[in-house]
């Protein structure tokens, strides 16, 4: 089974974000540009996003604790 959703980290800015690998690209949610999944630097796949959110969130910690909200 291919794992659905992708952790990666925006080439622009750097955010951690979570790309659903059904689609092409993602809009990054703090710079807002357009991604092309397959240019998304890749940390882990996940296959639900519940496990993506735990990769990202331990991927927020590694960093310092920084939340782009
Ligand atoms: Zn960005």
């Amino acid at each position: 089974m291919t794992d659905r959703y992708i952790v990666g980290e925006c080439p622009r800015c750097k955010t951690p974000i979570i790309a659903d690998g059904r689609y092409k690209s993602k809009t990054c949610p703090k710079c807002f540009s357009r991604v092309a999944i397959e240019e998304l630097k890749v940390f882990q796949t996940a296959h639900d996003s519940r496990e993506a959110r735990t990769i990202l969130s331990k991927l927020k910690a590694v960093r310092g604790g920084l939340d782009p909200t």
